[in-house]
């Protein structure tokens, strides 16, 4: 087995869309990024590489590559999916925490879950989305940025079985 980690944080401006583990979240504010922005999907993306020993998501879709201007974070997921199922590798579980203080995701989080799932093709049960505030503490707490970071467990050796 193998266990990646990612982080990520976008600052938040006014009339951004707010993507979420593949899904808009209905906001007035969203994320300002290159990409889409989704704090998410860039923390479970930067997990599996880090789980492949791959490095980070800035090495593989660079903010200075036109082509990465506003690119679906769902695409990029599924491209490290790829990549990992290259290796014979394939992902046991994700646990992932979004911060976030300006919106309620109570009601989205099984979405974003099941979204994750969809691309991954794993079962029930294998991926878990969390959501906290930061009590008005820090930038998220403020309200200024949202933030996510996301362990995976990957079977090394799927390929063999
Ligand atoms: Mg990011």
């Amino acid at each position: 087995m193998r266990i990646g980690i990612g982080h990520d944080l976008h600052r938040l401006e006014e009339g951004r869309p707010l993507w979420l583990g593949g899904t808009l979240i209905s906001s007035d504010v969203g994320p300002i990024a290159h990409s889409d922005g989704d704090v998410l999907l860039h923390a479970l993306i930067d997990a599996l590489l880090g789980a492949m020993g791959d490095g980070d998501i800035g090495e593989h879709f660079p903010d200075t590559d036109p082509a990465n201007a506003g690119r679906s974070s769902l695409s990029m997921l599924a491209w490290a999916q790829d990549r990992l199922g290259a290796r014979g590798m394939q992902v046991v579980h994700v646990d992932g925490t979004i911060f976030l203080d300006r919106v309620r995701l109570s009601g989205r989080k099984q979405e974003m879950a099941d979204r994750i799932r969809g691309v991954l093709g794993l079962e029930p049960g294998r991926v878990n989305v969390k959501a906290k505030t930061m009590e008005g503490c820090d930038a998220v707490g403020r309200g200024e940025a949202v933030a996510a970071e996301v362990i995976v467990l990957v079977d090394e050796r799927a390929g063999e079985r």
